[in-house]
């Protein structure tokens, strides 16, 4: 791929609306996502200018997701187009709309998934604003962090704690926030699998120790580095999706999108036990006999997040301390990044580095 660098410019002159401006350019390198099932192409655009509700950010790191895999595959069938793909996004605002007052110039932030919401259906009404009929999601239908700049609306932006670097509060905002919405849903326990040892496992690991739960992590079979990485995260033991748990579960949590592992973690729990599906995407459940979900087991399924759930998490994350392992790439090469998660080539979380 080549980056039209011809078209680059740094002007400075000629406006004087934006006259303290003048050493910024006027456009950015942006990784766009022209069509589904076709590479990003690194571009030239137009810096974005913020809305009076927004704040601009001048991205440092962008979290690359599985959610991301699913938008440039097709899965996910309402994109913007193009779009610039990307939501765990971290900065410093750059520019604040009119009306902003949540943050101040220079102030790191980080932007995640939810990018609006309604606030007027019923579901945002009730506190379920990651139901809302109305919904902007990031890197989905709001151009996203796979970008030099970003902008976003200052509401849905959190403050990021202190502690971690960039690359390392990146996979916060989306494997963090998620992930620990997750969590949640599955309910007080005391023994918990989790399927599939990717970025949010690594994160949920931790806070779940932090809060005294045992974790079983299930991997893909053979996966010896993925097995040992979740053990020197505190998980009690490491196996392929395919084995049984040494003990009946009370939760599992299921983050690979693989519709044939809910019938497995619904044979792993016990009764009454809960499983989640973290992800937004997931292949096709098979058929399954029913007495895997006799004994009023659960099966419920996660979507989005709700800015509660991130005050809540990014409070809780430097209390476990949520340590993140991740490896940083150069913007220009988010098509191989996202090659690799597809891949399963990774340990922890990849993150983008303009
Ligand atoms: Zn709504
Ligand atoms: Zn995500």
């Amino acid at each position: 791929m080549e980056a039209p660098d011809r078209d680059y410019s740094r002007q400075s002159g000629g406006s004087g609306k934006v006259c303290k401006e003048a050493e910024r350019p006027e456009t950015m390198k942006a990784m766009l996502l022209d069509e589904p099932r076709t590479p990003l192409r690194l571009r030239d655009v137009p810096v974005p200018e913020p809305g009076a509700t927004q704040v601009r950010v001048k991205v440092a790191a962008c979290g690359v997701c599985r959610t991301d895999l699913h938008v440039t595959d097709g899965d996910l069938t309402q994109p913007k187009l193009p779009i610039v793909p990307g939501h765990e996004i971290v900065g410093r605002v750059d520019k604040l709309g009119a009306g902003v007052t949540r943050f101040a110039l220079g102030d790191r932030v980080g932007i995640p998934w939810l990018g609006h919401t309604c606030g007027v259906c019923p579901y945002c009404r009730a506190g379920h604003e990651n139901l809302c009929d109305d919904p902007g999601f990031t890197g989905y239908q709001i151009d996203g962090g796979y970008a030099e700049y970003a902008v976003a609306d200052a509401d849905y932006c959190f403050a990021l704690p202190e502690g971690l670097g960039d690359v390392e509060a990146a996979p916060l905002l989306c494997a963090g926030l998620i992930g620990y919405r997750t969590l949640r849903m599955a309910g007080p326990c005391r023994t918990l699998g989790i399927y599939g040892f990717g970025a949010a496992a690594h994160i949920v690991a931790q806070v779940a120790r932090h809060q005294g739960i045992e974790t079983y992590a299930f991997t893909r079979t053979g996966d010896g580095e993925a097995q040992a990485f979740a053990r020197a995260l505190g998980c009690v033991w490491a196996g392929g999706s395919d084995e049984p748990p040494p003990v009946p579960l009370d939760a599992a949590l299921v983050f690979a999108p693989v519709g044939a592992l809910v019938p497995r973690a619904l044979e792993a729990v016990r009764k009454g036990g809960v499983v989640v599906l973290g992800g937004i995407y997931m292949s096709d459940i098979p058929a399954m006999p029913y007495r895997l979900l006799w004994e009023e087991r659960v099966v419920r399924s996660v979507a989005n997040l709700t800015r509660r759930d991130a005050e809540e998490f990014l409070a809780l994350a430097p209390r476990v301390p949520v340590r993140i392992h991740a490896t940083a790439m150069p913007l220009s090469e988010a098509n191989e990044a996202l090659d690799r998660l597809r891949r399963g080539d990774l340990v922890g979380a990849l993150v983008l580095v303009p």
